[in-house]
């Protein structure tokens, strides 16, 4: 039977029976045979690891229980503790949207979509079980009063580009997962950051309900400033009250700052999850929704003991499959992980071995090549303006080591292309590139090409050197999609199920459609194109060029650098949640 999953915000302590109940009545015989299949699936596997663990000799364990510590430490080696990266995520985006527009619908509960499928509830009908990827038409069995909204995808677009443009301002490289999940590496930003910044902040009362943020009901509003317009839309009396507010330096203030400019921009609340990666952003940003944010200190200990109880389901990419899997290893929350650990290589391959582990101790995921973000490594150093060509030898050596350490740290091989970056005293900035024949990746090659890259400016006074890596060499990476590549092949023992359900096996890198919910492969090629056709599907308008979901087409934004040294590496994000495709299953009304 499918599962009632209550991760999402806004749906704990619901009667998860009742709800259960409703979704079987409401189930076509198709899908309770699929679902049965997949049961019985799950329990075969189940079973077999039950059985390679016990069948396991005291040899195999103990070697098992090496290569789990030997890996342990390679992958401590590459803990990164000196970063602040963000996940920032819209509140129940879609209807957030239908809800600013519509003030009627801020007090009932809705949901945007079809009666096919809904693509976002609100939170009072999430209080029902109403969700996401659910049809139309079982949600009001659950919640008969429930008011669907069609989607406006072109509109949700647009707001999306009004709220990313803000975060670019932090992190030019900030990547939109979706419309309204934004990942930011603020650590170049905060480190420059010095000064608290002051916003004035407008907020609305009176008779028109219009527009939003409003003034709360209970906050005492007689000091405040405030001016009286007809509104456009309702014609009543709509006042503006205005007061300053104040941000301070550190990643919490900033983030808090850009909150709140979302929400004076857009009238949409969001939440963020601060942290050393995005894989750990990525949780923390459910843990103070809605119109929240939760920090995760950036420390080791701190980090292992806010993962040992977290369940495994929280984690993205653990659905249900390998939920079950893990559970049957005794397995229920992350710091289980950790302990069970040596039982991986009885029952996993390398890869799924690694990807355990890594989640396990808060490690973000292997770098890949089709992360868009992960598109260089450089290094850069801001010093007194200098003709020397000593000291600016010696400045080089060290930027070099530098960057050979944080392409060791990221997975990386090397790179097709080096780029010196100079800016002179007279601030120009100079960037002449080298693709040599052979790939970059030694600390001898990265320094005798940048240093040929050099020598051609001799003379000029510089203020800044930087190197940088790109077109960059993973590591070899498999696509673990099949079954052979989950099970220990070691082993040689032929798995018993076939190879068409291993997809759901693995963590697969996949996410959901922002638009329509289907499970599309985390590639931004593949997921663009899926959303361009989605988006034409959906709508009269051809919008494709609105999409804000590729990060290759955006514009950079210049920073100021004040004397300080830039690392830059730009890390792999977290694999969306899987969330299954149940459309076709169920009853059509
Ligand atoms: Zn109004
Ligand atoms: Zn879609």
């Amino acid at each position: 039977m499918l599962t009632f999953n209550d991760n999402k915000a806004g749906m704990g302590g619901l009667d998860k029976e009742k709800i259960t109940k409703v979704i079987e009545e409401n189930t076509s015989a198709s899908y309770s045979s699929f679902s049965k299949k997949q049961q019985s699936r799950i329990d075969e596997k189940v079973a077999e690891i039950k059985n390679r663990i016990e069948k396991a000799t005291r040899e195999e364990k103990q070697k098992a229980e090496n290569s789990m510590k030997n890996l342990e430490i390679k992958l401590e080696a590459s803990r990164d503790l000196s970063r602040d990266c963000v996940c920032i995520d819209m509140d129940a985006y879609f209807a957030a949207v239908e809800m600013r527009d519509d003030p009627k619908l801020r007090t009932i509960p809705m949901a945007v979509g079809s009666s096919a499928m809904l693509s976002t509830s609100n939170y009072l009908a999430r209080r029902f079980g109403v969700r996401a990827g659910m049809p139309g038409f079982i949600s009001k069995k659950l919640c008969p009063e429930l008011t669907l909204v069609p989607g406006n995808y072109p509109k949700y677009t647009k707001v999306s580009r009004q709220f990313s443009e803000i975060f670019m301002e932090y992190d030019g490289d900030v990547g939109m997962m979706s419309l309204d999940e934004a990942y930011i590496d603020l650590t170049e930003y905060v480190a420059n950051r010095t000064e608290k910044r002051i916003f004035t902040r407008h907020r609305y009362g009176g008779d028109c309900p219009c527009w939003l943020p409003r003034v709360p009901e209970d906050e005492d509003i007689e000091n405040l400033q405030f001016e009286d317009s007809e509104c456009t839309k309702c014609s009543k009396n709509r006042r503006a009250y205005f007061d300053d507010v104040e941000f301070g330096v550190g990643r919490e203030e900033v983030v808090r700052e850009m909150r709140f400019r979302v929400e004076q921009l857009t009238g949409l609340t969001c939440s963020a999850g601060i942290a050393a990666n995005f894989m750990l952003a990525k949780i923390c940003s459910d843990f103070n929704k809605p119109n929240g944010q939760f920090v995760l200190e950036n420390d080791r200990n701190v980090i292992l003991e806010f993962l040992e109880k977290l369940p495994i389901r929280k984690v993205g990419g653990i659905g249900r499959v390998s939920e079950a899997h893990l559970q049957s290893m005794d397995i229920r929350t992350v710091g289980d992980m950790l302990l069970q650990k040596a039982l991986f290589p009885l029952c996993f391959s390398p890869l799924a071995q690694e990807s355990f582990l890594r989640t396990a101790l808060g490690l973000p995921g292997r770098p890949s090549s089709s992360d868009p973000r992960r598109k260089s490594i450089s290094v850069e150093r801001t010093f007194s303006p200098t003709s020397d060509f000593q000291m600016l030898c010696d400045v080089h050596l060290e930027i070099c080591q530098m960057l050979e350490e944080d392409i060791r740290k990221a997975g990386v091989i090397g790179g097709k292309t080096i780029t010196l970056k100079l800016k002179l005293s007279s601030f120009d900035v100079l960037t002449r590139s080298l693709t040599p024949s052979d790939t970059v990746s030694s600390l001898e090659d990265i320094q005798k090409y940048s240093l040929e890259l050099l020598e051609k400016e001799k003379g000029k006074e510089i203020r800044l050197l930087g190197v940088r890596l790109s077109q960059l060499v993973f590591e070899e990476e498999k696509k673990s999609k099949t079954i052979t590549d989950f099970w220990n092949d070691a082993k040689q023992q032929k798995p018993l199920s076939s190879p068409e359900d291993a997809d759901e096996i693995i963590m697969m890198d996949t996410r959901p459609c922002p638009i329509c919910g289907a499970d599309v492969e985390n590639q931004l090629e593949i997921l663009n194109r899926h959303v361009d056709e989605c988006i034409q599907k959906m709508t009269d308008e051809e919008s494709p060029e609105l999409i804000c979901i590729s990060v290759e087409t955006k514009k950079k934004v210049e920073k100021p650098v004040v004397f300080s040294k830039k690392r830059k590496i730009q890390e792999k994000k977290p694999a969306a949640k899987k969330v299954a495709t149940i459309d076709s299953f169920w009853k059509k009304e």
